[in-house]
């Protein structure tokens, strides 16, 4: 059976309640919530019944209990998720600017999630695995990069496959060997799930049926450019599919993209055709906009179906 990996930060997200310029004046906050792009990502796998695990490394505090708790009820494997007695869950506080940005103030690489690195529990658990999904966000340290990596080169001897979100934040953009990390898990990439403009972050065209060519020619399989409200693409070497996104009103955009792709991911392993893998994928990024909270807005299926069937037909 497919085993799903992901691994990378897992951490509290804190809200301001009221939108503005950053932190630089007292605000009223809400959370913790459980978040981290990965956690949000295998949270998502998990609720449709997927088999999941994590591999990632929590203080023994309240945060990172939030976590386990809510991860472990999801079924998710967490026994890759190491609880640090030493260190501290890592937390990222956002706000809302009144454009619809965000800003964040991160406490990831000093925390305990900034020192995953390669135990020998942690090659364990790579072995478990078929499927490994690489979150940009996770290449934030140099020996979660090594992780990642050793587990890039485990899933494929093994003749698994993997999938891509590049994920960028430009607070992390920077971290020591980001950029070639990002490029060298481009090249084992099955399943590329850019949101916008990543689609260009790694070819010289600037359009974007130029940039898809580019992109399949170097083997991937697929490709799925989410495009927020206006729903996403899919791209492989026969096809192409628009979905138009599902109305929602959105409350709160973090983890639209980490439950998209989670979604994505979990239909298209278990052989669902594109359409179909794009028409959960994109009810599963309209939900998660539904709830403050980041991983507040994963969906069973069940969720995923009665939000799909009231929507009526939608041409794709
Ligand atoms: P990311 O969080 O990676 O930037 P997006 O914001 O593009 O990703 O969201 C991922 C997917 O979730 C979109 O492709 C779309 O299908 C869905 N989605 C996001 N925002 C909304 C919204 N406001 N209404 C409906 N669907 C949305």
């Amino acid at each position: 059976m497919t085993k799903v990996l992901t691994i990378g930060e897992v951490l509290v997200e804190i809200v301001a309640t009221k939108k503005g310029n950053g932190f630089r004046e007292a605000v009223p906050l809400i959370g913790p919530f459980p978040s981290g792009a990965p956690a949000i990502f295998i949270d998502q796998v998990g609720k449709l019944g997927v088999s999941s695990a994590i591999i990632s490394r929590v203080g023994d505090d309240d945060f990172g209990h939030v976590n386990l708790d809510r991860l472990r009820a999801d079924g998710v494997d967490i026994s890759g998720i190491e609880v640090d007695p030493q260190g501290t869950t890592g937390s990222a506080f956002v706000r809302y600017r009144e454009d619809g940005s965000r800003a964040f103030v991160f406490n990831i690489r000093h925390s305990a999630c900034g020192t995953i690195s390669l135990t020998f529990e942690n090659r364990k658990t790579i072995e478990t695995c078929t499927h490994l999904h690489v979150m940009g966000t996770a290449l934030y340290a140099p020996s979660v990069v090594e992780t990642v990596m050793v587990a890039l080169d485990s899933v494929k001897a093994r003749g698994g496959t993997v999938s891509f979100d590049p994920n960028l934040r430009p607070e992390i953009m920077n971290s020591p060997g980001m950029r070639e990390a990002l490029s060298t898990v481009l090249t084992r990439t099955d399943l590329f799930l850019p949101s916008g403009e990543e689609l260009f972050l790694f070819t010289t065209a600037k359009e974007e049926r130029a940039a898809i060519d580019e992109l399949l020619e170097t083997g991937i399989e697929a490709i799925v450019v989410k495009r927020g409200a206006a729903g996403a693409r899919y791209y492989d070497a026969d096809q192409s599919l628009t979905h138009p996104g599902f109305a929602v009103e959105e409350l709160d955009p973090t983890g639209a993209g980490d439950s998209f792709g989670a979604a994505f991911v979990s239909f298209w392993l278990n052989g669902s055709p594109p359409a179909e893998a794009l028409t959960y994928a994109a009810a599963a990024g309209a939900r998660a906009v539904t709830k403050i909270g980041p991983m507040e807005g994963t969906s069973n299926r069940a969720e995923l179906d009665a939000l799909i069937e009231g929507a009526g037909p939608i041409a794709i």
